[in-house]
């Protein structure tokens, strides 16, 4: 089983304010000045991409600059919590494992500036590095792979996609769902979701400065055609070859019940395009237990 011995002190909750997008959903009560929100940390096995089965440290902070409707770590964007932790006591959590891949993951990890300085950190430490965003951003630091995946239409939270129904009463964290979360759902971040999923210039620069997989989440069909469009706009704006073997489809759902019903169209999406699939390890393995 994935093991976790961080972040056990007393987690706060962040606000929702929404006036700085690359502060949002973090609080400034006891925040080192070289610190992150850190929501999870933990050992297990990368689940998905082109390292799927890697043991690796993955290290989660809160806050989001997006709001899919099915996020599967709502409580890193809808409903953010987290503590604050200094560099070194991430760096000395990360180092109590033997592990030599570390997964920085969120959220979106790239919305923080302490981000880049924690990957310096841990290039200097010989560390491989995986960030997982959501392709919104780019920051100048050593990422070993940019796991990209970019947020396609039918991620976005209209009134008809409720994430009420994807967020538990009782949430993978063993905390209550808060009364607020009652009131998500009805259209209010639509528009400011629609606006900012897609981001063609720090997509481009993240493809041209790392090492990356694009790896897109599917729910059926209807999807493809949106993502055969944002290949194509990126391959005209790149300057680096994107090669199909560079282009994952997941199945979407973060429970085994939820993945019965998508993964074998995912898959045979996958071969009739010539793109790569990728599972959900950790949710076949351990399905929507916490820390995986
Ligand atoms: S971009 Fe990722 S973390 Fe942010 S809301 Fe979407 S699924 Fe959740």
């Amino acid at each position: 089983m994935p093991v976790s011995h961080s972040v056990d002190r007393e987690p706060s909750e962040a606000t929702n304010s929404t006036e700085n997008e690359h502060q949002n959903q973090t609080d400034n009560d006891d925040r080192p000045d070289d610190g992150l929100p850190i929501n999870e940390l933990f050992y297990s096995l990368q689940g998905e991409g082109t390292l799927a089965g890697v043991p690796s440290v993955f290290v989660r902070t809160s806050g989001c600059n997006l709001r899919c409707w099915f996020c599967d770590s709502y409580h890193t964007s809808w409903e953010p919590t987290h503590a604050w932790m200094s560099l070194e006591e991430i760096l000395a959590e990360i180092e109590s494992y033997d592990a030599d891949h570390v997964v920085l993951t969120g959220g979106e990890p790239l919305l923080h500036d302490a981000s880049a300085d924690l990957l310096s950190e841990l290039d200097d430490r010989g560390y491989h590095t995986t960030v997982e965003t959501n392709g919104t951003i780019h920051r100048d630091a050593p990422i070993d792979l940019a796991s990209i995946s970019p947020k396609l239409e039918s991620s976005t939270p209209t009134p008809e996609r409720d994430p009420r129904s994807e967020i538990p009463e009782e949430s993978r964290n063993g905390e209550r769902r808060s009364r607020g979360a009652a009131n998500r759902g009805d259209g209010e971040w639509e528009q400011r979701h629609e606006s900012a999923r897609l981001d063609l210039d720090a997509l481009t620069e993240l493809v041209e400065t790392h090492p990356f997989q694009l790896k897109f989440v599917v729910t059926d069909a209807d999807d493809m055609p949106e993502i055969l469009d944002l290949l194509a706009e990126l391959r005209d704006a790149a300057t680096v070859p994107i090669r199909d073997e560079n282009v994952l489809l997941m199945p979407e759902g973060a429970t085994r019940e939820r993945l019965a019903e998508t993964r074998t169209r995912t898959a045979e999406l996958a071969m009739e395009h010539g793109f790569r699939y990728t599972p959900r390890l950790h949710v076949d393995l351990w399905n929507d237990a916490p820390e995986t």
